[in-house]
């Protein structure tokens, strides 16, 4: 009854969506990842549960803004980087402290995570470097919640212009590869990686092989499969 209208309501706002241009959480990703998301190829659906866990995380870190904004520290929230060809992405906040400009990220996890949480998460960082660099802003913090406990800790990242650098560079090798049909190789630590172990490609992927393929070849392989692919 209830259940299953909630779960098909996550279900229905989760259908694979094409994606046209990068967002800022692709950075410093999986290249063949991206890859296919930007082919809509058919991935891996996400059980209802873990698309409401989501839903949780984003409620908490609502709270947190309210806070911050309760503070008066706040001087802009959901701030979208300057508008460019290759890439979007949205800042959580903007926020001065003792006059200096941060930029802050909100991420929440489950307490596990939280606990063995020593330094902050290469993918946060790669994301908040970007948002220095479009901001020109050069400190940042990244803010973990736990969505357990309530916890909170947090992390200074200074803009490192080598690294912003390369992950745009990066991104914009990918865009040639995206562009002209040729999918990537899969990453070198394949399927330990943490990336390998969630992501919704692992079978398809698992079907390309190591290298890099032409995506034309392997469109075919996957369509039969019985899959329809739209690109
Ligand atoms: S399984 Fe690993 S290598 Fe393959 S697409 Fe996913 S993250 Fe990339």
């Amino acid at each position: 009854m209830l259940k299953e209208l909630l779960d098909q309501f996550y279900l229905d706002r989760e259908r694979d969506r094409e994606q046209h241009h990068f967002y800022i959480t692709d950075a410093g990703k999986c290249s063949r990842a991206v890859f296919f998301k930007f082919k809509n190829v058919p991935r891996e659906k996400m059980e209802p549960r873990v698309l409401r866990m989501f839903d949780h995380g984003d409620y908490i870190q609502m709270q947190i803004l309210n806070n911050l904004f309760s503070l008066g520290i706040v001087r802009a929230s959901e701030v979208k980087i300057p508008p460019q060809e290759l890439i979007s992405g949205r800042a959580d906040a903007i926020i001065t402290l003792n006059n200096d400009l941060y930029v802050v990220d909100f991420k929440s996890m489950n307490s596990m995570i939280f606990k063995n949480l020593t330094e902050p998460k290469e993918d946060n960082v790669n994301q908040i470097q970007l948002y220095l660099h479009f901001f020109k802003i050069p400190k940042g913090i990244l803010l973990y919640v736990n969505k357990d406990t309530l916890e909170l800790k947090e992390f200074l990242v200074n803009y490192d212009s080598n690294l912003a650098q390369s992950l745009l560079r990066d991104l914009t090798d990918l865009k040639t590869k995206i562009d002209s049909n040729i999918v990537p190789q899969r990453i070198p630590a394949w399927p330990e990686e943490w990336q390998c172990q969630y992501c919704q490609f692992r079978e398809i992927c698992s079907m390309a092989g190591e290298g890099n393929v032409k995506w034309e070849d392997f469109k075919k392989k996957i369509e039969a499969q019985g899959n329809n692919l739209s690109d």
